[in-house]
């Protein structure tokens, strides 16, 4: 049986099937995690952007739920979206990892500046009576 279509995804251009469990609104494609700025405040629906959001990082809640950040395309509004069950778990992990996969500086440096640091930590003791 083929599943229901909520709504075609204006990113991936996949159909987007509702929710498997629970009343909660989805308002993420569960295959490429883009969203569509429809909000203004939280599920009020009233923005009239209607651009493209890009899910641009991960955070974890103080609940420990995961949560993604979306960006949108056309005003650079930022929201925070709880992630669904069925979302894609590999892409959702992918931009977990992105700043430690993409690291702003070359890792070997990192050697050199943990030695420079003890050796000031050294001179700073050696300073100090
Ligand atoms: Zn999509
Ligand atoms: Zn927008």
């Amino acid at each position: 049986m083929q599943p229901q279509t909520l709504f075609t995804c204006q990113a991936c251009g996949k159909p987007v099937p509702p929710p498997l469990y629970g009343t909660r609104q989805r308002n993420h494609c569960p295959h490429c995690l883009a969203s569509v700025h429809a909000d203004a405040a939280p599920g009020d629906r009233a923005s009239t952007c209607r651009g493209l959001m890009d899910p641009i990082s991960v955070w974890v809640r103080r609940d420990g739920e995961w949560a993604i950040i979306h960006r949108c395309r056309c005003c650079g509004t930022l929201h925070s979206n709880r992630i669904a069950g069925d979302d894609n778990l590999i892409l959702l992990l992918s931009i977990a990892a992105r700043p430690l996969a993409e690291p702003p500086m070359p890792l070997h440096q990192l050697e050199d500046f943990l030695r420079s640091q003890a050796a000031e930590a050294k001179m700073f003791r050696s300073e100090t009576p």
